[in-house]
């Protein structure tokens, strides 16, 4: 009974990422959207919903843009043809979970919006809190939107800002300008790839290189996949540009003290890969600290340290080496899922969990198990994976959680359901840790999180309530559905 309920919630216990975007300039003048394909791919664990490429030719008629965008995964939407057909030397490409704005495949991005100035194609990662406002100032003036995406609605206050200045950056600035609340973007103009970050740095983008293109994109997993190099973040409040002659420039007339940024901190901890850094800090490292802190806070006697794919894994190898427990992996992950996948009914016997995770019987049979995981949402999916380690033999089994609990919403990106759903909410450890099954249940403390990026100014709203600039006053999820 408990497991059938457990199970119905199930695909809702897992946080998403809202989106990831890739944008490149061939100086040279070759195709890009093979390798936009390849950018995304590296992206998809930021968005599984829909993905799209707009592409353009910097020497061809002003305002030519080819793209195309559908539901489902990277490999599911392209195929060598439709790569093919998409001519270009600058383009844009974008993955998304839709957190805001409905998921159909109008909402998909990137945007591609016609003016009298040419051509814009735009991709979003974040959220704004005050893409209402937004909107209706320009629906006041006339404008007609085609979808109920926060992008459209910068890409037209981009638009109109680019009527009264003389360049496109100087419109993405103004644009920005007024935007409150998480947003990583990447612009394309027919002449200039254009990139801009919030000025708290929520989301992460970078730039990088290769041979003689240039890559503005969310992680810099992204630019390894690609063989480019790095060359920098893309700093909170900055508006970079890359014009054909391979220069680029900055604008930090958006960029705020320093002391008030707030980087996403889920970020670290469970939504970029492990392979990416950003703003000087790696996701790896992060995450080996985490499970440092937590050996050193919440010890425990065990056998082994096992971590809960993907993003448990280095917390826990961090748990081990602190601890001095042996690491061992205890789970097989068959992450072979895509939109298309059929999810197994109630009735039937095959669970999700157990579709998309295994435990090895053999690893764990007979031992003490430390588990380490990066969240607990609703307790569902923790209480189910519990379980299977009992079942396969597992003596003991001690959760560690690599995040403090959650106990606030999101609004900047982050689909994090309503308190009253969540697992911690006006609950103690002890309920917790009851519920879920473990026979001990420990959680990252929240002073911990900023020692886990040496320091850099985080959001860590989710967690205390307190956010780096004031929530939105009214629900600013999903309004255009209504
Ligand atoms: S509230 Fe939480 S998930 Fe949202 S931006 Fe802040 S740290 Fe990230």
């Amino acid at each position: 009974m408990l497991e059938n309920k457990m199970e119905q919630t199930i695909a809702q216990d897992e946080l998403h990422e809202e989106c990831g975007v890739f944008g490149i300039y061939d100086l040279d003048g070759q195709d890009v959207a093979s390798t936009i394909y390849y950018g995304l791919f590296a992206l998809q664990h930021r968005g599984q919903e829909s993905c799209g490429i707009a592409v353009s030719e910097t020497q061809g008629p002003k305002g030519k843009v080819s793209s195309f965008k559908d539901m489902g995964l990277v490999n599911e939407v392209f195929d060598a043809e439709k790569l093919e057909r998409l001519k270009g030397d600058i383009g844009v490409g974008h993955v998304r979970y839709s957190t805001a704005g409905a998921s159909t495949r109008e909402n998909a991005q990137p945007l591609v919006l016609n003016y009298v100035k040419g051509t814009l194609a735009l991709a979003h990662n974040g959220n704004l809190i005050n893409a209402n406002e937004l909107r209706h100032d320009l629906e006041y003036t006339g404008a007609i939107f085609q979808t109920t995406i926060d992008s459209e609605v910068i890409a037209y206050h981009i638009a109109r800002e680019r009527l009264k200045v003389g360049t496109v950056e100087e419109a993405v600035q103004r644009a920005a300008a007024k935007m409150k609340g998480a947003y990583s973007i990447v612009v394309m103009s027919p002449r200039k790839l254009i990139g801009a970050r919030d000025p708290y740095g929520f989301k992460p983008l970078c730039i990088g290189k290769r041979d003689n293109s240039y890559i503005i994109t969310s992680e810099t997993c992204a630019l390894e996949t690609i063989g480019a190099e790095f060359v920098r973040d893309v700093k909170p409040g900055e508006v970079v540009t890359i014009n054909g002659e391979g220069e680029i420039s900055s604008d930090m007339t958006n960029a705020i003290d320093p002391c008030k940024q707030g980087r996403c901190i889920f970020e670290y901890i469970y939504f970029a890969r492990a392979d990416s850094h950003f703003d000087g800090i790696s996701v790896y490292d992060a995450r080996i600290k985490a499970g440092r802190f937590l050996a050193q806070d919440s010890p425990v006697e065990a056998d082994l340290v096992v971590g809960v794919p993907e993003s448990g894994n280095a917390a826990a190898l961090g748990y081990a080496m602190e601890s001095g427990i042996p690491y061992g992996t205890a789970f097989v992950k068959n992450s072979y899922v895509g939109r298309t996948f059929i999810k197994p009914k109630q009735s039937s016997r095959e669970q999700s969990v157990r579709v998309k995770l295994n435990v090895v019987k053999e690893a764990v049979a007979g031992k003490r198990i430390i588990m380490i995981d990066d969240s607990i949402v609703r307790g569902t999916t923790s209480g189910l994976i519990v379980n299977m380690l009992k079942e396969a033999g597992a003596k003991e089994v001690h959760v560690r959680i690599s995040a403090p609990p959650f106990l606030w919403p999101c609004y900047f990106g982050t689909d994090i359901p309503a308190r009253e759903q969540l697992i911690a909410y006006n609950r103690s450890i002890e309920d917790i840790r009851d519920l879920i099954g473990a026979d001990s249940l420990g959680y990252l403390r929240i002073e911990r999180l900023k020692e886990m990026v040496s320091g850099l100014p985080i959001c860590e709203g989710c967690f205390t309530g307190t956010y780096p600039l004031a929530p939105p006053t009214e629900d600013i999820r999903g309004e255009y559905e209504r």
